[in-house]
């Protein structure tokens, strides 16, 4: 069942408080503080581990011709379901709360946000709504206005900044603390990783069909994760920067139909921070939308259900108030 919300962004004129209500809507009332920005600390050891992750996924691109069909289908699928685990689980559900799911679909996504490894679905989804509630600004965790490079990848490589500790631990995550799935999920992360990030993608092409642990290793294990940690991040650097802004002119966010193809449905930025609490995060349902696809399959299957959806007179009102005029970006 679709339920639609007519709770609005920004101008708050109209908010419909239920249980699932999140903070994820943007608070104007925040001010950064005056006076010289905090020095940038780097963080060595990230820095590190993200250069050799990355100089490993370019020998998996070296390895990638190797590889047999069966492999590459493997990565394939590795791809989608760890991109799963972010956009339909720690994205759409635990932090937007946009829908809600049943306990298998709930333990699926956890396993599959394991395999992405991007952080617990508990940190993740408090950044997230920090970044919604203070979207390019100080306690912004990838302040976009910053430039590419910190929204990308930088805001990994540096100390965060003092605003974003402190807005984070001030946000309401009740409704995280009380989920059982997420907090589990918490407490075995880092065994859970290894297994499902880095062990499985590995030894599935060499248990099943022969596939050398070296291509295993660098194909479908860390070829794979580095593109979707990059699909992810693009989110927050390319969207933010580069597109149309067909919903609301007066925000960063952008949408962009690379990314919503790489990152399985996230690339319809404006509509997604205009309307954080829509789950398909985009005006046009399961176009370049797998993530939607994914969740209305669920629905179908009695697996998911109460999916909130702006309705179509509210979009075209807020096009029409504080579009850019170019409503037909997709
Ligand atoms: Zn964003
Ligand atoms: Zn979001």
């Amino acid at each position: 069942m679709t339920e639609t919300v007519t709770r609005t962004h920004r101008d708050g004129k109209q908010q419909i408080a239920d249980s699932s209500t999140v903070e994820d809507v943007f608070d104007d009332t925040y001010k950064e503080k005056d006076g010289p920005k905090p020095p940038t600390a780097l963080v060595w050891r990230n820095i590190v581990l993200m250069s050799v992750l990355h100089a490993a996924a370019l020998y998996g691109l070296v390895l990638l011709p190797s590889a047999s069909v069966p492999t590459l289908a493997w990565t394939a699928v590795c791809y989608i379901i760890s991109a799963l685990g972010v956009t339909a689980g720690a994205h759409r559900l635990w932090s937007h709360r946009s829908y809600k799911a049943a306990f298998p679909l709930r333990v699926f996504l956890a396993l599959a946000n394991s395999m992405a490894f991007q952080n617990d679905i508990y940190e993740w989804a408090r950044d997230h709504r920090v970044h919604h509630k203070y979207s390019e600004t100080d306690a912004d965790p990838h302040n976009a206005t910053r430039g590419f490079f910190f929204a990308h990848v930088g805001w990994l490589m540096v100390r965060k900044h003092p605003d974003v500790i402190e807005k984070g631990k001030k946000l309401e995550l009740s409704d995280l603390k009380a989920d059982k799935v997420v907090m589990f999920q918490r407490k075995h992360y880092k065994v859970s990783v290894v297994i499902l990030c880095f062990l499985l993608p590995t030894f599935v092409p060499w248990y099943f069909w022969g596939e050398s642990l070296t291509v295993g290793y660098f194909v479908p294990g860390l070829l794979r994760y580095a593109v979707m940690l990059n699909a992810t991040w693009l989110v927050n650097s390319a969207a933010h920067l580069w597109g149309n802004r067909p919903y609301d002119k007066t925000i960063n966010p952008r949408e962009n139909r690379l990314v919503a193809l790489s990152a399985i449905g996230e690339g319809f930025h404006n509509y997604h921070h205009t309307f954080p609490f829509d789950y398909a995060t985009s005006e046009f349902g399961c176009k370049l939308n797998i993530t939607t696809a994914f969740i209305d399959t669920m629905c179908f299957f009695g697996l998911a259900k109460d999916t909130k959806k702006v309705s179509k007179e509210i979009i075209a009102a807020r096009i029409q108030r504080t579009g850019d005029s170019s409503n037909k970006s997709g």
